[in-house]
């Protein structure tokens, strides 16, 4: 093991850790990607720290009876002590470089966490081609041009996956007759593009991003120089800023009527909004469920004429003019709450349902980057037809892009033009 670490057994934990002045231990498994993620950046603050703070490691699997009594649940969970007692966070999951260092600042002190500071050494890295996001589409794109021997490296914001780790099931994807969990089938698109050689740089934060010159500075430290840039950030889905939403998110709360309409066949649902896209979301999910509830902000819809009066025609759809949602409850499975405040008078009720659909719009996740991207007139980032962008050498595949259709197929499509497209430029 590189760094100053040392692996340890639960029965070395007193000695090693507890009886130290200051000391910080990754509980981590084998075959466990967040842990694969944190490996490299634990190694490296361990070379910087490693003088004043004890590095450990303790395999979760193997010492269960540790992880138990310290009440650690999965992996990689990072703790860290002084003086034999637990202090500061609790890290897990996709860890932030960030945020280790920000525990270790305050394990050795101000001072002394400036002075450490300072054998931070900035690494520049030179490559092919830098994605940024790793979905359907950045890893899509990353399989096909480390196939064809392009050094590429997937930089992600969180751990790779996208959209696709957190659905569910997912039934629309071709080549499989059973619907497949959404983190599985994200987790073998990784994979996939790791044997094939992709360079990964999971959980990062992106400091810097310069298209023009084609450079990624991550996590404070290291600069990416790339001959191309492919863009596949993807989108999230306009807040509501309710109470519930974030929680029950994926969990009772859909953002996507194709993906998961079929799971209401004759039960009642609840959609949020009255654009476009909520109605002609609207009309699809009412060939499934038994009762629609439609909540919507004004006294009239903002969306296309002859779709609203479909809608409004179907004996199934009830609209509760002048509403806004207040809280989203979860009483049990596939029995959900929407506190709903009638604008006018401030009264508010709860309405019970089975699942929840949210269509206020979605935005492209485009924030980091240069101001001279040709946008459509919804923000997202217009390609032509091989996926490149209006800047030279930067490409953009999958949701981020402007286009009709947002799926994982789509997703995957683009992945597979700017893939390859690319990799000939570069040939
Ligand atoms: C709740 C839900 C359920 C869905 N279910 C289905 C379904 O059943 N079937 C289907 O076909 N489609 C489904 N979809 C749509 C599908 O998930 C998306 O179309 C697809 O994931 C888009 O892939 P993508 O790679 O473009 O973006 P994403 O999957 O959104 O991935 C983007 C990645 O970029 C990363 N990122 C963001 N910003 C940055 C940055 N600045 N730098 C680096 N990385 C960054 C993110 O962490 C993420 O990993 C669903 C969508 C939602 C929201």
């Amino acid at each position: 093991m590189a760094g100053k670490i040392k692996e340890i057994e639960q029965t070395d934990y007193e000695r090693e850790v507890l009886a130290k002045p200051l000391a910080v231990v990754d509980f981590y498994s084998t075959e466990c990607p967040p842990c694969e993620a944190l490996a490299s950046k634990y190694t490296a603050l361990s070379e910087i720290y490693g003088d004043d703070v004890v590095f450990v490691k303790i395999f979760r699997q193997g010492n269960r009876e540790l992880a138990e009594k310290l009440d650690v649940t999965g992996s990689p969970t990072v703790l860290f002590y002084k003086d034999g007692k637990l202090t500061g966070d609790k890290l897990a999951g996709g860890i932030l470089r960030s945020d280790i260092m920000r525990n270790l600042d305050a394990l050795v002190g101000a001072d002394r966490a400036e002075e450490l500071h300072k054998l931070i050494k900035p690494v520049q890295t030179e490559t092919d081609v830098v994605i940024l996001g790793g979905g359907p589409a950045g890893l899509t794109a990353g399989v096909y041009l480390t196939q064809a021997h392009v050094d590429t490296i997937l930089v992600d914001t969180a751990l790779p996956g996208g959209y696709v780790a957190t659905t569910h099931l997912v039934s629309n994807y071709p080549g499989f007759i059973e619907p497949q969990n959404g983190y599985m089938l994200s987790h073998y698109m990784s994979e996939q593009a790791k044997a094939n050689g992709i360079k990964l740089r999971a959980a990062v934060e992106v400091n810097d991003v310069d298209l023009k010159s084609r450079t990624v500075k991550i996590d404070g430290f290291e600069t990416i120089k790339a001959k191309k840039v492919i863009i596949a950030t993807g989108s999230r889905p306009r807040p509501l800023g309710v109470p519930g939403e974030e929680e029950y998110r994926g969990n009772g709360i859909s953002y996507c009527a194709t993906c998961d309409a079929k799971y209401f066949q004759d039960k009642d649902v609840v959609i949020i909004g009255g654009g476009n896209s909520a109605i002609e979301e609207a009309l699809f999910i009412a060939k499934f469920a038994g009762k629609i509830t439609i909540v919507h902000q004004f006294d009239h819809f903002q969306a296309n004429k002859e779709a609203q009066k479909k809608l409004l025609a179907m004996d199934s759809v009830e609209v509760l003019w002048e509403h806004e949602p207040r809280e989203f409850k979860k009483h049990g499975s596939s029995d959900m709450g929407v506190v709903v405040e009638h604008l006018p008078t401030g009264e508010r009720k709860e309405v019970r349902t089975n699942g929840i659909f949210v269509f206020v719009g979605f935005i492209p996740n485009i924030e980091a980057f240069d101001k001279s991207l040709e946008l459509d007139q919804w923000g997202y980032l217009k390609t032509d037809a091989e996926m490149r962008t209006n800047i030279k050498d930067v490409f953009a595949a999958g949701d981020v892009t402007s286009k009709q259709y947002r799926q994982i197929t789509t997703a995957v499509s683009d992945g597979t033009i700017a893939g390859i497209a690319a990799g000939k430029e570069l040939e």
